[in-house]
């Protein structure tokens, strides 16, 4: 078995053991395999294990991959974040879409998503750790936007997304994570039932706070070379 297919199955594996300590059922949580950085024959050989999702954080980055593996069945969720004069190629090309962070944003999703495509998934990425360097809305204005963004056509927003502060505490990770959680919580009546949160290093603690997906790169796909995230 070649190291993706063993990192998918891991991954499978942490996401299971987690839900049975959280008591809920495995099919609560959805795998993202997040292959930014990573090639085309990372994605197939990912799918070749069962692998059907994959998220992508650079425009110009997922559109290659997506043109190469065409011939595939794959759901792609964008997953970085949203240059407003970027948003046709995403609302076209995309299943779902983890980082609106402004009604601006979503206005513009929403008058590009074609009409012969099912509504875009949207999630609303909410600013947790209160970091300056995160993007996202403050949790004291992520339900005000989620009003907003629920009226709107052709989207369907499904919840909030968050990034944790990175920590090897379990205890911070869920009190951060817990406020996504709340937000949904105090939103139920918007129609929502997602919370997009946890990767390779929070999964666990994020399933306990009620994650429905689980964004993981590094621990399917190995180390990433060059992390445009982190290098300015
Ligand atoms: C890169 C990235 C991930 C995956 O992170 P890993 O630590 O490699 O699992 C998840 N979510 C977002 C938004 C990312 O940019």
């Amino acid at each position: 078995m070649g190291v993706i297919s063993a990192g998918v199955q891991d991954c499978r594996e942490r996401i299971d053991r987690a839900c049975r300590l959280a008591g809920r059922q495995a099919e609560s949580v959805c795998l993202l395999a997040v292959s930014k950085n990573f090639p085309a024959r990372a994605v197939r050989e990912a799918r070749r294990a069962g692998q059907r999702r994959f998220g992508e954080s650079y425009l110009q980055e997922a559109l290659a991959k997506q043109d190469e593996l065409a011939d595939l069945d794959l759901e792609w969720h964008f997953i970085g974040p949203i240059q407003g004069n970027k948003t046709r190629p995403i609302a076209e090309r995309f299943a779902w879409v983890h980082g609106v962070d402004r009604l601006k944003v979503a206005q513009r999703l929403a008058v590009a998503r074609p009409a012969n495509l099912p509504p875009l998934n949207v999630c609303i990425q909410v600013n947790v750790s209160g970091e300056a360097s995160k993007h996202g809305v403050a949790p004291a204005g992520a339900l005000a936007l989620a009003r907003e963004v629920v009226g709107l056509p052709r989207l369907k927003l499904r919840g909030f997304m968050c990034i944790a502060r990175a920590t090897g505490d379990p205890a911070e990770q869920r009190s951060q994570f817990g406020r996504a959680r709340a937000l949904l919580e105090q939103g139920a009546g918007l129609g929502l039932d997602t919370l997009s949160m946890g990767m390779s290093s929070d999964l666990e603690a994020a399933i306990m706070e009620g994650a429905t997906i689980v964004r993981v790169g590094t621990a399917i796909f190995g180390q990433r070379q060059y992390d445009k995230e982190t290098t300015p």
